[in-house]
């Protein structure tokens, strides 16, 4: 991979902030758009803008079909048998709550447990702590090894014949790790139990295969893998989503309507009420063409030298301490630290002044922070466009900043 060609498609990246070259190392909340993704989205409002499915002019046929196309990109990026199994949501936070509304309260009870990790994103925790709540069930956790890893002894552990959904991560947005998710997968289905996955952090790193992982539900977002914001997809398995109620009613979604009665369309777009997202899907089509022209083995193989690179150097700097397991093939490219007793959103603040763009605080984790014993932390979290030099940057950054709060070397 041709790195300076890479960060060539990137227009932002050009910037500077500051009056500093942009270092951006937030791409685990969200990451940069390449000139194709930016030039789909223009282009379609520029040429095409017209609702979908309604008008049987042309435009509004074009833009069927660029949304429907965008659909089955998706399917083929995550090998789902068929697009009848890939909805459009906003993004992972909303492709959850579908199953945690529909799928959930339908089908639990007070005897039933819901089996989570403790250190799930928000979004896969608070829709389950909700179900909980309205139906009686039980959340149960995963207990975690010391280094934040899930063993496939304490996975087996948690799971049992009361168990009727698990809700796991693929990659954990704090702690970098990737969770054995063929593996639970088999565990909860052997207790007749569905696995979703939040596979937010995963999807943009990695190639994940939907069928070969038999997952039952999966979601995640557009704007982590270079999409736009405001899409993202739901997959699920034809005969859950068949049996599922959708959660938004409406206009799209209705296949015969008299005044006191309704019928739904079919997959998928009994769950896509509304006018959807369309320049949302069609960018996040166009984010997958990139990625698949890169190749996800190499941004893979990108990703792990980089974390490689930055764990050797990061160990290095004098009382920083990074949180997940130090085994780079543990992890997806992103690392959480604290620094001596910097704030890390001093720390953030410091280095923005030099361009540098880190995360600092709860990272939508409150009960892992409470885990690691920390109110807050500092995250650095790359993508195919970032160099070791960014890398080496970030670390004399931090060494100026400890110097600066009276830490180390002057
Ligand atoms: N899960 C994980 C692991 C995440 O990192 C994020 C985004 N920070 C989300 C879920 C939520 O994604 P979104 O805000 O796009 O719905």
């Amino acid at each position: 991979m041709n790195i300076s060609s890479v960060r060539n498609d990137f227009p932002i990246l050009k910037q500077e902030v500051n009056e500093q070259t942009l270092v951006y190392l937030d791409n685990a909340a969200t990451s940069q758009k390449p000139q194709i993704v930016i030039d789909a989205v223009s282009k379609y409002y520029e040429t095409t803008n017209s609702n979908v499915h309604r008008g049987v002019h042309t435009l509004g046929s074009q833009a069927t079909d660029m949304y429907e196309g965008a659909r089955e990109k998706i399917r083929e990026f995550i090998n789902a048998a068929e697009t009848a199994e890939i909805i459009y949501t906003r993004g992972t936070t909303a492709a959850i709550n579908i199953v945690a509304t529909s799928f959930g309260i339908a089908n639990l009870s007070a005897e039933d447990e819901i089996v989570i990790s403790p250190a799930e994103h928000h979004s896969n925790l608070i829709p389950w702590q909700q179900v909980a709540r309205i139906t009686g069930a039980t959340l149960r956790y995963f207990e975690l090894e010391s280094d934040g890893t899930l063993s496939l002894e304490k996975a087996a552990a948690a799971i049992n014949h009361r168990t009727k959904i698990v809700a796991l991560a693929h990659a954990s947005n704090v702690l970098g790790t990737i969770n054995p998710i063929k593996e639970v997968a088999a565990m909860a289905h052997a207790e007749d139990a569905i696995i979703i996955v939040d596979g937010a952090q995963a999807v943009p790193h990695m190639s994940v295969d939907v069928q070969a992982l038999d997952v039952d539900f999966y979601a995640f977002s557009g704007h982590k893998m270079m999409g736009p914001t405001g899409i993202g997809v739901l997959y699920g398995k034809r005969e859950l989503l068949e049996e599922m109620e959708p959660v938004e009613f409406g206009g799209e979604m209705i296949d015969f309507v008299t005044l006191d009665d309704a019928t739904w369309k079919e997959l998928p777009w009994k769950f896509e009420a509304g006018t959807p997202i369309i320049a949302g899907a069609i960018g996040l089509g166009a984010a997958i063409d990139y990625l698949k022209e890169l190749g996800m083995d190499t941004v893979a193989q990108h990703g792990e030298e980089i974390i490689t690179y930055a764990l050797e150097q990061l160990t290095a700097i004098e009382g920083l301490e990074i949180h997940g397991p130090i085994d780079p093939k543990k992890r997806t490219a992103l690392i959480s630290f604290n620094v001596s007793d910097i704030h890390p959103h001093d720390l953030s603040t410091v280095l923005d002044e030099q361009g540098i763009a880190i995360r600092a605080g709860h990272h939508c984790a409150q009960p892992l922070m409470k885990w690691l014993g920390a109110s807050a932390t500092a995250r650095a979290s790359f993508y195919v466009y970032n160099t070791k030099e960014e890398v080496d940057s970030l670390v004399k950054a931090i060494e100026l900043t400890k110097e600066y709060f009276g830490y180390g070397e002057a």
